[in-house]
């Protein structure tokens, strides 16, 4: 196997998942990349479900959308044109709209899309991101939540995203931290046996990808971006805040800027 960032074959086996542990992955020790096998198959159909009003100001997925939109605010002192790829059901949009931006969003479900364009008269365009043909409008800020480690091909990925930016454009992502303490701490009790994963029939991987800070700085470091911002984020109810502010969450939220 070659790794999908750096194309070494420097790879060792780093963990598995599934009841049989057929799933593999295994992490490049020269870019630090955690690379699943793709042999094994993939899964990306489990992520749909019912669409959440926006308005539900406390539904945990809305308040995940402020957080995003929260970070913004703290560390972007334009407006712009904005692109949110996977808008889900629009809510980061409609926050952005509301605080001066012009915005798009994208997103792959057609029910997701077409009730965002109804209720809130927002353009969504309904496509793959990665198979998608933009036209010439480049964007001031484009964001890409819990997607990157979906894509088999981050350098693609980032390039087709810094195609889509103007000059000194940033680019706000957020995806798991796979060395994050949470991560770590769950991998340690496996490997000693104190910890072991139920997994559902026919449970496959949705990740094709896992990322470090140091894997995710490799990645910018070949597709001209600069790491402005990185902090770690938790979703679990409660911890949210302090987990962020102790900067121990186990996913990343981060704000790049083209160079
Ligand atoms: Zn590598």
């Amino acid at each position: 196997m070659i790794c999908r960032l750096c194309d070494t074959d420097n790879l060792k086996f780093y963990y598995s998942q599934g009841n049989s542990n057929q799933y593999k992955f295994y992490k490049c020790k020269t870019c630090g990349l955690v690379n699943y096998d793709l042999a094994g198959g993939l899964d990306q159909e489990k992520y749909g479900g019912k669409y959440i009003t926006p308005a539900l100001e406390k539904h945990k997925q809305n308040l995940t959308q402020r957080a995003t939109f929260e970070f913004i605010r703290q560390h972007i002192d334009i407006t712009g044109r904005a692109l949110d790829i996977g808008c889900g059901n629009g809510k980061l949009l409609l926050l952005l709209r509301d605080s001066g931006w012009d915005v798009t969003g994208m997103e792959l479900l057609e029910s997701y899309a077409k009730k965002i364009i109804e209720d809130y008269k927002i353009e969504i365009i309904i496509a793959d991101f990665l198979q998608y043909c933009f036209d010439n409008h480049k964007y001031d800020l484009v964001l890409l939540k819990h997607v990157l480690e979906h894509l088999p091909d981050p350098i693609l990925t980032m390039t087709k995203l810094n195609n889509l930016l103007k000059d000194g454009g940033y680019l706000i992502m957020e995806f798991p931290n796979i060395e994050s303490l949470e991560f770590k701490f769950k991998r340690l009790l496996s490997r000693v046996g104190l910890y072991r994963k139920k997994y559902r029939a026919g449970y496959k991987p949705g990740h094709c990808n896992e990322f470090s800070k140091d894997a995710f700085k490799y990645l910018l470091n070949l597709t001209g971006f600069d790491l402005i911002i990185w902090e770690l984020y938790s979703n679990k109810a409660g911890s949210s805040k302090l987990f962020t502010k102790l900067n121990i969450g186990s996913k990343a939220r981060v704000l790049v800027k083209k160079k």
